[in-house]
């Protein structure tokens, strides 16, 4: 199944012409000076900067840290909190609000709501976006938000102060140029996701004609790209898929000429698994020629997930005895690095060094049961050589990957003021 059954984003098709937004640059170089000296003191280590500049490895006594290369806070993610940072300092005033999370890091949402920076979404908000008027601040956070929810909020009146990445913007203006040229956008990734949501908004097109449709597996592709050889059960394909696609979406109309764009995160081999089986099967159907005009992809993962994946790949070539990846439970970049890892060595997908609880307990979550897990195991033991690969997510800030470490070589006898020191 691709898609759990949330309402579809698409189903709110844009209706009035959109009012402008009301902006204000609030990265002043003076703003800048004290958000980046804020920033820092939340966010920094020193540890992770020693190793990183000593090639990524740390040995002491008989354990070795080994980190990637690429790791943590990317571009997207700093400028989103650097924005958020600084619009609690120019609104000192105001009443801040968030869409959702910042980004997937309990950590990092925790700091803005100890800022007093309020929600509008989640099982109890602060308030509804309904309520806001032009008083009020509104934070799109870095996956950016639906259309229709931009729409209000300039409705509203509202500040928006919005973070969303240029990365994901680009996959905006992909599924865009689909829906102009009337092409149905097959996008890869959450239907849940708050990124693909905002996503799938604008594969609808400025006039609200466009289609899409979501998948996240390479089972959902191989049953999509069934249908677009031979056609299916209609039904059955739309119950499959509920949630996951336009509204008035139809397979036997909308698979005619399709476009293919993935959510920023994903893993990349298998977006590109999935692009060719997606154009394999529209060859088959339409021929070489006639797939010219009915195919068409975009690979838009960005940059950042890239990098952090290649050099997860260059670690595992070196021998490690077990991997530790740092993140957010719900972020999706960050599971892909668990998946790229556990298929070469022991991988725990922990929050922060609290899940190390003992030399042989270890919580974290588990991807396949989707929820967090302990597992009881050696793999930390003081009594023999180790080495530790750690990597973290895009939205994992240094000083939890800095606590994580320094729980490692505590456990196995090493105090904090030792690894400071080395
Ligand atoms: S992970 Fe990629 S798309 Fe997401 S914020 Fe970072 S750079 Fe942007």
């Amino acid at each position: 199944m691709a898609s759990p059954s949330t309402p579809s984003p698409t189903s709110q098709r844009p209706s009035t012409p959109p009012k402008k937004p009301r902006r204000v640059n609030v990265r002043t170089p003076e703003v800048m000076e004290r958000v980046q000296a804020e920033v820092e003191t939340h966010y920094r280590s020193s540890i992770v900067e020693k190793i990183r500049a000593r090639n990524g490895v740390l040995t002491i006594g008989n354990t070795t840290i080994r980190l990637a290369k690429q790791f943590g806070f990317c571009y997207g993610v700093e400028r989103a909190i650097d924005l958020a940072y600084a619009a609690r300092k120019v609104f000192e005033d105001k009443n801040i609000y968030l869409i959702g999370e910042i980004i997937h890091n309990p950590e990092v949402n925790r700091q803005l709501h100890e800022m007093g920076i309020m929600n509008v979404t989640g099982p109890n908000p602060d308030a509804e976006i309904a309520d806001l008027g032009e008083n009020d601040v509104l934070i799109v956070p870095a996956f950016g938000a639906e259309t229709s929810i931009m729409d209000q909020l300039k409705a509203q009146d509202c500040i928006v102060i919005d973070t969303t990445c240029g990365d994901v913007m680009s996959v905006w203006k992909r599924v865009r140029a689909y829906a102009k040229d009337g092409m149905t956008s097959i996008i890869h990734g959450k239907a849940v996701h708050e990124e693909t949501r905002a996503t799938a908004s604008r594969a609808l097109g400025p006039d609200g004609s466009g289609h899409y449709l979501v998948i996240l597996t390479l089972e959902d592709c191989d049953y999509v790209c069934d249908y677009i050889r031979q056609g299916g059960n209609r039904e059955e394909f739309l119950e499959r898929f509920r949630g996951a696609y336009s509204e008035g979406f139809d397979p036997d109309v909308h698979l005619q000429r399709v476009g293919v764009a993935n959510q920023t995160t994903m893993l990349k081999s298998e977006t590109e698994e999935l692009q060719r089986r997606l154009a394999a099967a529209v060859k088959d159907r339409d021929g070489e020629e006639g797939a010219v005009a009915s195919f068409q992809f975009f690979d838009t993962i960005c940059g950042a997930t890239q990098e952090r994946q290649d050099a997860l790949f260059e670690m595992l070539d070196h021998h490690l005895d077990v991997l530790l990846v740092v993140g957010g439970y719900n972020s999706s970049n960050t599971s892909h690095l668990v998946e790229i890892g556990e298929k070469t060595v022991p991988t725990f997908f922990i929050r922060g060094a609290r899940c190390l609880k003992e030399l042989e307990e270890i919580a974290h979550f588990d991807l396949h049961q989707k929820s967090e897990v302990t597992t009881y195991a050696d793999y930390l033991l003081g009594d023999r050589p180790a080495v530790i690969g750690v990597t973290a997510g895009a939205s994992c800030p240094n000083n939890l990957i800095e606590n994580t470490i320094v729980r490692v070589f505590e456990l196995r006898g090493v105090p904090r003021e030792q690894v400071e020191a080395a």
